[in-house]
């Protein structure tokens, strides 16, 4: 089973469909059965499709997520 920390990890590749089909089974295994990182790929999928959208505009409210991002994968 995989861990939170490594699901973090891997999330970037799992939401940019980079991820082999057995580490892919293991992140939706581990967000069926997880809540918390259920919301953080709500949050990374959502801060994607505004980076995709306003390439270039500095947000700082993005500024503090990607801050608080930062120190998620700092945990490892
Ligand atoms: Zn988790």
């Amino acid at each position: 089973m995989l861990s939170c920390k490594e699901l973090v990890a891997s999330s970037s590749d799992f939401l940019d469909g980079q991820l082999r089909l057995r580490q892919r089974i293991a992140v939706r295994l581990h967000l069926a059965s997880c809540s918390n990182c259920r919301r953080f790929i709500r949050q990374m999928r959502v801060t994607q499709a505004v980076l995709r959208k306003l390439p270039d505009e500095p947000i700082p409210e993005l500024d503090s997520l990607a801050k608080r991002l930062a120190e998620i994968q700092q945990g490892r």
